[in-house]
């Protein structure tokens, strides 16, 4: 039977609106987790950036200038570990620098969030790290959340300024600028979001009482036994401080 042209072309040309599954489930928990930022005034304007890791070292990630509280999933850009675009027609965020250097030294990170939540930045506008065992399932999640240095967003001094936490924790607080979360699933990267902004909260109210009774270091390496059974070895370090080292 004779194939016309023109069907003969719809046969082998795929139509580039879809996606395959994963990717397009990957697409849509971008979306989703991007509400959710917007939604908990995480993120004002057109802040924050959030990625996850596909196969063949293709990054699928927001793009610059756009509400995370009004993404569609074909807005998504792919690009290599490069940084450059292989997919998609919008620019990719101006800090996919700091999104690469953590999946290139974190092989076990599989999704970012990048986000300016108002009392954990607020602890980073005044230089203060979240490194006080304050609370019990704060230590056994994240240890403690230092405080990178500052850098200009957009250039790759950002980068730089967290190269030495990115081994060791999977929240890190950046001076005068917000909260970078990252984990083996873009839920637990925003889920860690959610706890370090929630702990900022708590930590403010004890700085507001005038007093602090953090956990003794019996206590700490409990917590710490206890986090290697629940999260096993794929879990970051995340040191605790003893006594009062800071981490910063
Ligand atoms: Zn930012």
């Amino acid at each position: 039977m004779r194939v016309p042209s023109a069907a003969r072309f719809l046969i082998i040309s795929p139509r580039p609106k879809e996606f395959m599954p994963t990717e397009r489930k990957y697409r849509e928990e971008i979306v989703r987790y991007g509400r959710m930022l917007h939604q908990r005034g995480f993120v004002a304007a057109m802040d924050g950036n959030l990625s996850v890791r596909l196969k063949d070292d293709r990054i699928l990630v927001t793009p610059t200038c756009v509400s995370k509280g009004g993404m569609k999933p074909s807005d998504m850009v792919i690009v290599d570990l490069e940084g450059e675009r292989v997919l998609g027609h919008r620019n990719v965020t101006s800090e996919i620098g700091m999104h690469l250097l953590i999946y290139r030294t974190r092989p076990d990170v599989q999704a970012i969030v990048h986000a300016h939540p108002p009392t954990a930045t607020g602890f980073a506008a005044a230089g203060v790290p979240l490194t006080e065992p304050l609370v019990c399932e704060v230590v056994m999640g994240l240890g403690c959340i230092p405080l990178a240095r500052y850098g200009t967003p957009g250039t790759s001094e950002l980068a730089q300024t967290l190269e030495p936490y990115v081994p060791n924790y999977d929240a890190i607080l950046m001076s005068n600028h917000g909260v970078v979360t990252y984990g083996d699933t873009l839920e637990h990267a925003y889920m860690k979001m959610e706890t370090v902004e929630h702990f900022a909260e708590i930590a403010l109210v004890t700085h507001l009482l005038g007093r602090q009774q953090p956990l003794q270091q019996g206590e700490i390496e409990k917590l710490m036994l206890a986090r290697t059974k629940y999260f096993g070895a794929k879990a970051a370090t995340m040191p605790m401080p003893v006594a009062s080292e800071k981490v910063s």
